[in-house]
């Protein structure tokens, strides 16, 4: 395991229940704010890239290259990082929509060096080249993958598992299960990986926003084998796909309405491209009663508020009453 990270997310980040939502539901729902990470850095990838961005640091790459879509959080975390450690930033974005906008307008302010893509063409192929490219200028690159799903990343999410043992222990509880998004894998392989080296029998129950079940386990597999070769045993995984909807980034109406509920009862806004599906899906499950064997629920709320674009926020204005400018 890696013990070198940078010092840059605001730990702990809290856990508070969310009290409307319990009395309905007739459990115990938490909420850990990994959205309160930070501003600029805010959301699950910081905890990532913290160890990520030391690595690079502590190697002597002087240039970065990350991936992601339009909206990527990640690559607005990674920009804002490497700005603040003078590291070279190029971010290789997927997508046909390019607003200035959320996201892409933080890292331009940011400094970084976008390239966009269209949907058709490979991340990794684009990456590659401009990897080549910068090598032949003399830069150092260093390459992350979508996410910082890889095992040095997945170090934060092992780390906040640690977080979250050390707030049971404070707050007297013991959360029957882990709920969160699952986007690139990253997230869920720390927290898997920390619950299966500490022995406990929380379930650690994954949202997909994209992709299958399948694709997954294998993902966050190859995840844990690369961070120890010594587990065997993958029996506990839990990948739910069925809460996908429309597919990444898209939203129905329906999922709309979701999120505005939450918003108003709870004052909590959830984004929608991963922790409205994923928090929907939980709320579904326990409604199914697929969740009847437990009390204590934790959502990871993981970020990812600027993914409210402008074609978004205008379907959502539909659903809310007008502004009235009358007193
Ligand atoms: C990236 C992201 C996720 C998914 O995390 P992975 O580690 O990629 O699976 C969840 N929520 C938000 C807001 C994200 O930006």
């Amino acid at each position: 395991m890696l013990q070198r990270k940078l010092n840059i997310a605001n730990l702990n980040t809290p856990i508070h229940k969310l009290e409307q939502l319990s009395q309905t539901l007739g459990k115990d729902i938490y909420i850990k704010r990994d959205d309160y990470t930070g501003t600029e850095i805010s959301g699950n990838k910081v905890r990532k890239l913290e160890y990520t961005i030391q690595y690079v640091l502590d190697h002597g790459y002087d240039t970065v290259i990350t991936t992601g879509a339009i909206t990527s959080n990640h690559a607005r975390a990674t920009a804002a990082l490497c700005a603040q450690f003078n590291i070279e930033c190029h971010l290789v974005l997927r997508g046909t929509n390019a607003e200035y906008e959320g996201n892409l307008f933080l890292e331009a302010m940011l400094g970084a060096h976008i390239h966009i893509i269209k949907p058709s063409e490979s991340r990794e192929e684009a990456m590659n080249i401009l990897y080549s490219k910068l090598e032949q200028e003399g830069k150092t690159p260093f390459l992350i993958p979508v996410g910082a799903s890889d095992w040095i990343g997945t170090h934060g999410y092992v780390n906040a598992y640690e977080e979250i043992i050390e707030q049971e222990a404070e707050l007297g509880i013991k959360f029957d299960s882990i709920n969160l998004a699952v986007g690139s894998g990253g997230t869920y392989a720390g927290l898997w990986y920390g619950n299966a080296s500490n022995n406990l029998a929380t379930k650690i129950i994954g949202y997909a926003v994209d992709q299958s079940t399948e694709d997954f386990e294998q993902k966050v597999k190859e995840i844990v084998k690369q961070l120890d070769q010594n587990i065997l045993s993958f029996n506990t995984l839990h990948i739910n796909d069925n809460y996908v909807g429309l597919g990444y980034g898209q939203a129905t109406d329906e999922e709309l309405q979701f999120y505005i509920n939450i918003a108003k009862t709870e004052g909590i806004i959830l984004d929608p491209t991963y922790t409205g599906k994923a928090f929907r899906g939980l709320v579904q499950e326990i409604k199914q009663g697929n969740y009847d064997d437990q009390q204590a629920i934790l959502f990871i709320h993981t970020g990812g508020i600027h993914g409210y674009t402008q074609e978004m926020r205008g379907r959502i204005k539909q659903l809310l009453p007008d502004i009235s400018d009358a007193v």
